[in-house]
């Protein structure tokens, strides 16, 4: 039986309606605040996250993020990149340092973006499903895919991720989990994302949210974005699970890692996604290795 996730993103901004009379919520958040008090709050949220460059961690797992995405998801020399512990991505050079601060500031401002709904997200579930006899009775943020699961000890070895939140709720007499991903958006990749059928969210992040699902034993997951210009409303995506999908990735990450344990690079697979991959240098000595040979 499908089971209809929870509608998030109305909760949060039927929420936020409730705080406009609240003048300090309003200053901070609200999102009715003039363009001049948002536009100070992203300058404050930058300088409190605007960090220096440094490597990801690299401890022989690849990271959900960089399987689901494009580089990761179409080639498995990338991931052996990803997962080999010799190969770390390097600082940007002095030409590519302007677009990399630009870069880092967007990143840095969705980021805190996503983790302000943390603290409004449990009273907004709570405010708008009570009266509809849904009762929220646990939330937690940035969960660990693999958190009290014992039995998956080995898959742990490969991947590693968290949900953004993980939550249980009583509905009929059911316990229900649910998980969501908070992504901040700009209008214009919100008004793209709208189709007449619904919102279509990013091939990448769905695979993302779906490989969560299996591990945590969701019943359900949901992107939920949050738009950062006027007017700052949201918009959500429902993940199915698919049946397989993890099974799938793991397998595949399993014959990766063997590869990397054996220091033989697994096929390389290059297309457009390349433009995106912080391995390109290293991927370049490997084939005029190969060339050489
Ligand atoms: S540059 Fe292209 S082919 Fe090489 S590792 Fe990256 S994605 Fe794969």
């Amino acid at each position: 039986m499908r089971i209809r996730p929870l509608e998030v993103g109305t909760a949060l901004t039927a929420f936020f309606d409730l705080q406009a009379t609240d003048s300090a919520f309003r200053h901070t958040c609200h999102p009715q605040m003039s363009e001049i008090g948002w536009n100070a709050y992203l300058s404050f949220l930058e300088r409190k996250k605007l960090a220096p460059f440094e490597p990801r961690e690299n401890n022989g797992r690849a990271h959900v993020s960089f399987v689901a995405g494009p580089v990761g998801f179409n080639c498995d020399l990338a991931v052996w990149f990803a997962m080999s512990c010799f190969e770390e991505e390097s600082p940007p050079t002095d030409s590519e340092m302007y677009v990399w601060k630009q870069l880092m500031r967007c990143f840095a401002i969705g980021h805190a973006m996503e983790e302000e709904l943390y603290q409004w997200v449990t009273p907004a579930l709570e405010i708008y499903y009570a009266p509809r006899g849904i009762e929220i009775t646990r939330m937690d943020f940035e969960w660990p895919i693999f958190r009290d699961k014992p039995h998956l000890a080995g898959d742990k070895e490969l991947l590693a991720g968290t949900a953004d939140v993980r939550f249980e709720y009583v509905e009929k007499g059911n316990l229900r989990v649910g998980v969501v991903d908070f992504k901040s958006t700009s209008v214009g990749r919100a008004d793209k994302r709208s189709r007449t059928t619904g919102i279509e969210a990013e091939a990448e992040y769905v695979r993302q949210v779906s490989t969560y699902l299996e591990p945590i034993e969701a019943d359900w997951g949901a992107l939920v974005y949050w738009i950062k210009q006027w007017d700052h409303g949201f918009q959500q995506a429902e993940v199915e699970r698919r049946p397989g999908y993890y099974q799938k990735t793991i397998r595949r990450l399993d014959g990766i890692y063997g590869d990397v344990a054996v220091a033989r690079p697994s096929p390389a697979t290059p297309g457009s996604h390349c433009r995106k991959c912080p391995f390109r240098g290293a991927c370049q000595e490997v084939t005029d290795m190969h060339v050489g040979a």
